[in-house]
């Protein structure tokens, strides 16, 4: 009988995972019966832009976490699908940092071509997965219609992201804060913030793009606090690194060193949980946002029960280009190419990559090492074999012109691992850049 096998979440990870059915499809093997849920109306996960917070139309927690004017935070080159480059899609080499809307079009081409679209059902949210008698069990409710069914599967791949549920930590004062208080999940355009003192807590990605959009649409000034240790970068004047909060006072915020600032607004960029509260407690991942995962062997099959697969849980260097890794490797383990061992062995697998990240000290062997994890899995498939080591280079070249300037490093080029080629100099320097519409962003 053929395998059914149920997919959650049309984000890059998903639509990866339909793509390599779809690619061992045209090569001509039988593949399993594929079913999709994705809760949105759309594809592209992240990359749909919402408008939305807080709840949707049905009731639903919002997904999207991303913001207008949110340009790719690191080289394109570092993310390229093997099997799809830039310049297929676009017809030319483009600039190396792409805004939202360029990014979004570059995956819905791939999938586009690949005809993938009708395995999946939108506005479909998977509600509870269960495991027993050897199958899955989905509960999935039809939004739109107000329905709920429950199908049965013999694997399961959770692919439903995990930078949108926000940690949201609580400082004295903030009941009577006169200003706004969102997390970086709610934070949609930074014009919003023109002309105010914003408060940014945190160090991560978000704080520093949220702060650098604030910065560039005009806010009088960034302040940052962070737990440990500063970003260090050469901000620009109205820029400041402060210790954590300690509390509010009004409009004043208080810092562990004992300065103070009044702010305008205050933006917790204070990361998000891994939550999957649909998943039965016997096969949730709990993991802290890291290389290695708990629980996972080869970063994808779940260590208690190997049917079901979680693509793309892991921190991430690399994305796109490691999600089609774990892709492909999950289907051929699927399809009975790549085999399983023993519990024993899972485990000792998962212990091993930990100690291995355990072992890095800094983010150039962080990002070697995800580096090596996508060679060492597609060694395992048939996806294309990419210079990975020229996109850990890309990435290397990236973290040194933000040291040289954290304003500026979107203004530099990479060259494409796949084509060879050098991307062109963007026509505006980003921070000159308002309009991140596609079109304007492939003018030449
Ligand atoms: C603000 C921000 C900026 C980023 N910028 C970059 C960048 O510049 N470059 C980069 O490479 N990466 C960036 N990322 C990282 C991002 O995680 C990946 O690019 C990518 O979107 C992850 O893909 P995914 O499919 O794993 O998850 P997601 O993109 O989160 O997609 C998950 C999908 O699962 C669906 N889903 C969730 N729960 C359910 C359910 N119960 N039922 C049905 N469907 C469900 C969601 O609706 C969604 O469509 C950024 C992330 C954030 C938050």
């Amino acid at each position: 009988m053929t395998k059914r096998i149920a997919i959650i979440g049309a984000g890059p990870s998903g639509l990866a995972q339909l793509r390599a059915f779809q690619s061992a499809a045209a090569k001509g093997a039988e593949i399993p019966e594929i079913v999709c849920y994705e809760k949105q109306s759309d594809w592209g996960g992240l990359w749909n832009y919402t408008w939305r917070t807080g709840l949707d139309e049905y009731g639903e927690p919002v997904h999207g976490s991303m913001y207008r004017y949110l340009w790719s935070n690191g080289p394109k080159e570092g993310l390229e699908f093997a099997d799809y480059s830039f310049e297929e899609h676009f017809g030319k080499q483009i600039a190396s940092y792409p805004p939202r809307a360029v990014l979004f079009d570059y995956i819905e081409g791939r999938v586009k071509r690949a005809n993938v679209r009708d395995w999946i059902k939108f506005s479909h949210s998977v509600k509870n997965v269960t495991f027993d008698d050897g199958h899955f069990h989905v509960t999935v409710k039809d939004l739109p219609n107000d329905s709920v069914s429950t199908e049965t599967f013999d694997h399961v791949i959770v692919c439903s992201g995990h930078f949108s549920t926000p940690n949201v930590p609580h400082f004295e004062g903030f009941d009577k804060f006169p200003g706004r208080v969102l997390h970086a999940h709610d934070f949609r355009d930074a014009v919003e913030f023109k002309d105010q003192d914003v408060l940014i807590i945190g160090t991560s990605y978000s704080a520093e793009d949220i702060g650098s959009q604030c910065w560039k649409y005009g806010a009088k000034s960034i302040t940052v606090s962070h737990r440990t240790a500063a970003m260090g970068f050469d901000w620009p004047d109205n820029w400041a690194e402060v210790p954590l909060l300690t509390h509010m006072d009004g409009k004043t915020a208080h810092f562990k060193d004992g300065t103070s600032r009044e702010v305008d607004a205050i933006i917790l960029c204070t990361g998000y949980q891994h939550h999957f509260p649909f998943m039965e407690e016997k096969l949730r991942l709990r993991t802290a946002n890291r290389l290695a995962t708990a629980d996972l062997y080869k970063g994808v099959a779940w260590v208690d029960n190997p049917d079901l697969f979680y693509i793309g849980m892991q921190d991430q260097w690399f994305t796109f280009n490691m999600f089609d890794a774990q892709a492909w490797w999950a289907r051929d383990v699927i399809m009975g190419r790549i085999g399983i061992p023993d519990r024993a062995a899972m485990k000792a697998d998962v212990e091993d990559r930990i100690a291995r990240e355990d072992a890095g000290e800094d983010d150039y062997d962080a990002i070697w090492y995800q580096g090596d994890y996508i060679k060492e899995l597609i060694e395992e498939t048939d996806y294309p074999t990419f210079d990975v080591e020229g996109a850990c280079m890309a990435f290397k070249e990236w973290k040194a012109n933000k040291k040289k300037g954290i304003m500026t490093f979107r203004n530099h080029g990479h060259k494409s691992v796949l084509t060879g080629t050098m991307a062109p100099k963007h026509h505006t320097p980003w921070k000159d850049a308002l309009d991140d519409s596609l079109e304007v962003y492939l003018q030449n």
